[in-house]
C-alpha cells in the first residue's frame, strides 16, 4: 500500500528544475524580490487551467483597491512616479533618478508609501526640488491630474506627503493612549472622525446575544456626510465599483469552467456578495467555500484580513489562486493515517501516550498567483475564514503554500549563508539536495502529529506550566518530528527518498538553535519568543548531554565558530530522550521541571558568540524582507478563437511586472 503513496522527489516538479531556476529577481533597500515556480501547472486539465487563468485575472484586478485602502494618496503618488519613471528624459543614470527608482520599488513593495512590515512611512532619498523638476519635465498628459488641477498644484499637494516625516507617519497605529483612527494613515475612515465615534457607531449595530454575527464594517469606509456617519460600501455601484465590476466579470467567466457544481456555487455566491455588498451573503459564501474540499483549484478573493484597521473591523483586499499539491497532500495523508503507529512507537513513557490518536489533515497547495495584500509580500500558510462562529460550526481550511516555502529555501541556499555558517560541503550538499523536503516534512510532523500526541495525566491542569507552557509545547512538537525524521519508517512510507536525507534537517536544526537564529536577536538581549526558546533549548540540551561522547562539537576555524555533528544516530537518540522528558513535564504539569529546563537551556545567549554571529551575518548583506513577482499566464487560442491551452512563463522582472499591472489592471480613479 505504501508504495502507491510514494512521494517521489524525482516526479515532484515539471516547472523549470530547481537548478536552472533563478530565484532572485531584484534587490533594493531592505528588500529582496524572488520568483516562485508553479510545479505541475502543465499537468492540470485544460478546464482547470482556464479556471486558474480567470481567477488570476480576478485577482490582479483588485490591486488598486489595496493601494487606496492603505492611504488615499497612494494611487496618485504611484501614478505620478510611474509616469516619471517611464517618461523621464533627463539623466537616467544620475543619483537622483536611481533614488527615485528605489523609492518607486519600495512603493510597489508596500502597496503604498508605508513599509509593508513596519508600516512606517519611508522618506525618499532624493529631495523635493528634484521631484518638482522631474514631474514638470514630462508631458502633463501622462500625470494623474484631477479635473482642472495644474501640475504645480499636484506637486504642491504631494510634496509634504512624500517628504514630511510628520505627515502620515504610520499606516496602522497601535500605540496606546492616542486616537487610533486619527493617527492612522490608512483610508478606512474619512476625515474628522474620532475613535470614540467609530466605536459608538458599531457598538449600536451589534447584538451581544447574536450567536452568528456578521463581520460588521468589513467591506466599507466609514465617512461623515453632513455631520452624520455613513458606510460607503465596497461593491458594484458603490465604492471601488470600477475594480469590483471587473473582478466580477472575470469571476463570471470562472464560474463557467468550475470543476464541479459546488465550486460553481462558491463563485456565484462571491459574485452576489460583490454585487450586493451584503455581509450576510459574505458569510453564506464563506461557509460554502470552507465546505468545498473536493475541488483541486481553490482561491481567496476579497476583503479578508483586518490587521490594517487599528480597530480590527475593516478588511484589506487580497487574493491567492492555488491548486492542491496532490503529491504533497498525500504526504500529510500518509502521516495522518499512520498516526497511531507513531504514537505507539515513540520513546515516551507509556502512561503519557494516547490510546487513540487522530491525525490532523491539512492540505498542501501550490500558489498560482499572489495579489492584493498577499503581494509582493506573502504568507506561507493561510487559515481561513476569520469569523469565529463559522470556524466553530463549519471548520476552517488550513493550508501550507509549498512552492513559496520552496522559493524561500532555494533562494537562501545561494545567498552565501550556507557558505558562511555551515561546516563543510557535505552539509551544504545535503541541504541543497534535501532541505526543502525535510523542512516541509518536519513541519508536517510537527503540525499533524507532534501537537496532537501524548496526554495529560488525570487531574493535571492544562495551564500548569504557565509562562513556560508554549515553549514546552513547541519543543514537544518539534522533538516528535525530529525523532521520527531519522526513523527507517519514514523512508519505508516514502516520505523521504533516502536514508541520509534526515541529516539535512538535523544539521540545520542544531546550527540554527545553537547559533544562527541569534541573527534575529538584538545585541545584549536574551531569547524571549517561545519558538526560538524551544529551538535553543533542544539544541543546547542535546549538545550538553552528548558532550562526553562528542556527538556535537562547537569548533573554531580561522577565528570563526562552527557546529560539527559527529554522530547522527546518537543525536537521534538524544532527541528521543529529551522528547520523553519534555512529555513527562507536560503530562504531569511539572512547573518547576519546565521552568528549570527552559531557563537553563532556552533563554540565555552566549554574548561573545552572539556578537560574532551578528558580525558575520552583517557582512553577507542579506535583505531581511522578501517579496515576489508572479509568473505570467497567457491564453492560447486556435483559429476559431477557442482556448486550447494556458501557458506559464517566469521571465518578467519586478519593475516590468508592476508597470504592466498598472497599465492592464488599473481601473480606479486616483481619488476614491
Ligand atoms: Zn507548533
Amino acid at each position: 500500500m505504501a508504495s502507491m503513496l510514494m512521494v517521489s522527489a524525482a516526479t515532484k516538479a515539471s516547472a523549470p528544475p530547481v537548478e536552472n531556476f533563478k530565484y532572485t529577481v531584484d534587490k533594493f533597500a531592505d528588500i529582496e524580490i524572488l520568483r516562485y515556480r508553479v510545479p505541475d501547472f502543465e499537468k492540470l486539465s485544460l478546464k482547470q487551467k482556464e479556471l486558474i487563468y480567470f481567477l488570476n485575472q480576478a485577482a490582479l484586478e483588485g490591486r488598486d483597491i489595496l493601494y487606496d485602502q492603505n492611504n488615499k494618496y497612494n494611487l496618485t503618488i504611484r501614478r505620478t512616479l510611474e509616469a516619471v519613471y517611464v517618461n523621464y528624459k533627463g539623466d537616467r543614470k544620475s543619483k537622483e533618478f536611481s533614488q527615485l527608482t528605489t523609492y518607486l520599488k519600495r512603493i510597489w513593495m508596500g502597496n503604498g508609501i508605508h513599509h509593508h512590515y513596519s508600516e512606517d512611512k519611508f522618506i525618499p532619498e532624493f529631495k523635493a526640488p528634484f521631484f518638482a523638476k522631474a514631474v514638470k519635465s514630462i508631458d502633463a498628459k501622462k500625470l494623474p491630474l484631477a479635473k482642472g488641477q495644474t501640475v504645480d498644484a499636484l506637486i504642491k499637494t504631494l510634496t509634504p506627503i512624500l517628504f514630511d516625516a510628520n505627515i502620515y507617519p504610520k499606516r496602522t497605529n497601535q500605540a496606546e493612549g492616542v486616537d487610533l483612527i486619527k493617527t492612522s494613515a490608512n483610508n478606512y475612515y474619512g476625515d474628522g472622525i474620532t475613535q470614540a465615534e467609530v466605536e459608538a457607531f458599531y457598538a449600536k449595530m451589534k447584538d451581544p446575544n447574536d450567536n452568528t454575527p456578521i463581520s460588521y464594517g468589513l467591506n466599507s469606509k466609514l465617512v461623515k456626510e453632513n455631520g452624520v456617519l455613513v458606510e460607503k460600501t465596497y461593491k458594484v455601484g458603490g465604492m471601488y465599483s470600477a475594480a469590483i465590476k471587473r473582478i466580477v466579470g472575470w469571476l463570471e467567466k470562472a464560474a463557467t469552467v468550475a470543476e464541479n457544481p459546488k465550486q460553481k456555487d462558491v463563485i456565484t455566491s462571491l459574485i452576489e456578495f460583490y454585487t450586493t455588498g451584503s455581509l450576510k451573503t459574505y458569510d453564506e459564501y464563506s461557509i460554502k467555500w470552507v465546505e468545498d474540499l473536493a475541488s483541486q483549484v481553490d482561491f481567496v478573493n476579497g476583503f479578508t484580513e483586518t490587521y490594517g484597521d487599528p480597530l480590527g473591523m475593516k478588511a484589506s483586499w487580497e487574493s491567492i489562486v492555488n491548486f492542491k499539491n496532490i503529491e504533497a497532500t498525500k504526504r500529510t495523508q500518509i502521516i495522518s493515517s499512520n498516526a497511531q503507529w507513531f504514537e505507539d512507537n515513540s520513546p515516551v513513557d507509556k502512561q503519557f501516550k494516547k490510546e487513540t490518536v487522530k491525525g490532523v489533515s491539512a492540505k498542501v497547495i501550490t500558489a498560482a498567483i499572489l495579489a492584493g495584500d498577499c503581494y509582493p509580500a506573502t504568507p506561507i500558510g493561510v487559515n481561513l475564514p476569520n469569523a469565529n462562529w463559522i470556524r466553530r460550526d463549519h471548520g476552517s481550511k488550513s493550508v501550507t503554500i509549498e512552492n513559496i516555502t520552496e522559493a524561500y529555501d532555494q533562494a537562501s541556499l545561494g545567498n552565501g549563508f550556507a557558505e558562511e555558517f555551515m561546516w563543510s560541503d557535505v552539509e551544504r550538499q545535503r541541504a541543497k539536495d534535501f532541505a526543502s523536503l525535510t523542512n516541509n516534512l518536519h513541519t508536517d510532523l510537527h503540525e499533524c502529529l507532534g501537537h496532537g500526541s501524548g496526554k495529560l495525566l488525570p487531574g493535571v491542569d492544562p495551564d500548569a506550566l504557565k509562562a513556560y507552557g508554549s515553549t514546552i509545547e513547541e519543543a514537544r512538537a518539534d522533538l516528535f518530528g525530529l525523532y521520527y525524521m531519522g526513523d527507517s519508517k519514514i523512508v519505508e512510507l516514502g516520505l523521504l527518498p533516502d536514508k541520509e536525507a534526515y541529516k539535512a534537517e538535523y544539521y540545520q536544526f542544531i546550527m540554527n538553535g545553537l547559533m544562527t537564529q541569534l541573527t534575529r536577536i538584538q545585541p545584549g538581549k536574551n531569547i524571549e519568543e517561545a519558538h526560538m526558546r524551544n529551538r535553543q533549548l533542544i539544541a543546547n540540551w542535546v549538545y550538553e548531554k552528548g558532550k562526553a561522547e562528542k556527538v556535537i562539537e562547537i569548533v573554531q576555524r580561522d577565528g570563526e565558530t562552527f557546529i560539527v555533528v559527529n554522530d547522527y544516530l546518537k543525536l537521534r537518540n538524544l532527541f528521543g530522550q529529551l522528547l520523553a522528558e519534555i512529555q513527562r513535564i507536560r503530562s504531569t504539569g511539572d512547573f518547576n521541571g519546565g521552568k528549570e529546563i527552559v531557563e537553563n537551556y532556552g533563554v540565555k545567549v552566549n554574548q561573545a558568540l552572539h556578537a560574532e554571529v551578528l558580525d558575520r551575518y552583517k557582512k553577507l548583506n542579506l535583505a531581511p524582507y522578501r517579496g515576489f513577482v508572479n509568473p505570467v499566464y497567457k491564453l492560447v487560442k486556435n483559429e476559431k478563437g477557442e482556448i486550447t491551452d494556458v501557458t506559464i512563463t517566469y521571465k518578467e522582472g519586478y519593475a516590468d511586472q508592476h508597470l504592466r499591472y498598472s497599465k492592464e489592471y488599473s481601473s480606479l480613479p486616483s481619488v476614491n
